[in-house]
């Protein structure tokens, strides 16, 4: 029997305001426990929560750059349950009227292109941190009341690979989360293609990805399910959204993915394939784009890019953020392929080196002695070595086989431990093997 995978994805992601949702205290990461908590984020009675404009601001930009229909009233909800890290008893958020619907993402998943539906994002207050102890419990509520939005696709998605594809494209932080989502749905996919086979029934669940053995595990089941009670949250007036201010927002939009690899293409004239592929991580776009400013090269970037460095990326299981190379030396070592001062054998040596240590690549190049040799004298001696121990490959050159001039390039280049410029090395080895002695 054969099995498809039907998947859509729910991603939160917090909007990088500098206060929370609905009052004055700070969203710093990493302060001290309840150093950020006041009245109102404690769910004190009589408090009144004031809605943070510069979190709508992000949460509009979210939907434009997802295209989604934006309401232009939407309404606040209380979701209610009880936990001791939710001091108000019920979490703010949007239900029936979210700020926005019906948008899209275009993912690419190797050479072929995907469009996944965006169902909703709404609008919502993250609860706070329970830290559980020997015997006893801690509450943080640093975090309560940070904004949030929640991203919910449609059900359009296929595999583990385009789970990935499309939540680097939304470009979330957590770069581990990605590896383990792909993982997570693997299993799954595996253990409930097994699980109908031998006769069984797949239950509606909550699970958790247990990292480190690589399973997922029953948190709760549908019998648990909460029914939260949604009701519109008698506090705020809904949240009514002007065409001037989203043209305001939709102004002040950064590049979005898929304008940069159009961009990348038209300008800097790399192939559509690599363009995808750099967009496709904003950290890489950025690394490409200054390592072109350095050495105004793109085609040779791509290159570079495209090959040695994602190969070594791959192997190593990193990303491009948390490499020793910065894109700096990457145009560096360029400038000097360029400039005829390192051949690209050379070249490949040296970035390995780079990116196992960051170091310069001149300081490499100067260090390990792989200057090229364009020294005329130098290669002259090598050549006439290669010629005095090939007589019959030389007879048979000077006799019309012209094909013969890669192996002495290639004889030369080894005797010259691949220093030499292959561009006086033709050009000497052409004057001497045309020379009849
Ligand atoms: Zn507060």
């Amino acid at each position: 029997m054969d099995f498809e995978p039907v998947i859509g994805l729910e991603v939160h992601a917090q909007l990088t305001t500098k206060s929370k949702l609905f009052c004055a205290c700070s969203t710093e990461f990493n302060a001290p426990a309840n150093a950020h908590v006041c009245p109102v984020c404690a769910g004190h009675p009589g408090t009144l929560p004031v809605l943070n404009a510069k979190a709508v601001e992000h949460a509009l930009k979210a939907a434009l750059a997802l295209d989604c229909k934006v309401n232009l009233r939407s309404v606040f909800a209380r979701k209610n349950y009880f936990y001791p890290d939710l001091p108000k008893g019920y979490q703010i958020t949007q239900f029936d009227l979210p700020i926005c619907q019906h948008g899209h993402l275009d993912i690419e998943v190797g050479t072929r292109s995907k469009r996944v539906g965006i169902t909703r994002i709404h609008m919502e207050e993250d609860a706070g941190k329970s830290v559980h102890a020997q015997g006893y419990s801690l509450v943080n509520l640093n975090r309560a009341a940070t904004p949030l939005i929640e991203i919910v696709s449609e059900p359009d998605i296929r595999s583990a690979e385009e789970a990935g594809a499309y939540l680097r494209k939304l470009r979330i932080k957590n770069v581990n989360s990605f590896r383990f989502v792909e993982k997570a749905i693997d299993y799954e996919i595996n253990r409930q293609t097994q699980l109908i086979q031998s006769g069984g029934q797949v239950l509606q669940e909550t699970r958790t990805y247990d990292s480190g053995k690589g399973v997922t595990i029953s948190m709760r089941g549908k019998e648990e399910a909460h029914d939260y009670r949604y009701f519109p949250e008698p506090d705020l007036i809904p949240l009514m959204i002007s065409q001037e201010t989203l043209e305001t927002v939709r102004s002040k939009l950064p590049e979005l993915p898929d304008q940069k690899r159009d961009r990348f293409i038209a300008e800097l004239g790399i192939p559509a394939y690599d363009s995808a592929v750099i967009t496709s991580s904003r950290k890489l776009a950025e690394f490409f784009e200054v390592a072109v400013s350095r050495c105004g090269n793109a085609k040779a970037v791509s290159n570079w890019v495209m090959g040695e460095m994602l190969r070594l990326l791959k192997l190593d299981e990193r990303e491009v953020d948390d490499m020793e190379m910065q894109p700096d030396e990457l145009g560096a070592l360029i400038r000097m392929i360029d400039a005829g001062t390192i051949s690209n054998t050379i070249a490949k040596t040296v970035f390995e080196e780079m990116y196992k240590t960051g170091q310069d690549p001149e300081a490499i190049v100067k260090e390990k002695g792989l200057m090229q040799i364009s020294d005329t004298s130098a290669i002259l001696q090598a050549i006439d070595k290669v010629i005095a121990g090939n007589a019959g490959q030389v007879a048979e050159y000077r006799s019309g086989k012209d094909k013969l001039m890669g192996f002495f390039v290639g004889q030369v280049m080894k005797q010259m431990g691949g220093k030499a410029n292959p561009g006086v090395v033709n050009e000497l080895l052409k004057r001497k093997l045309g020379a009849t002695s």
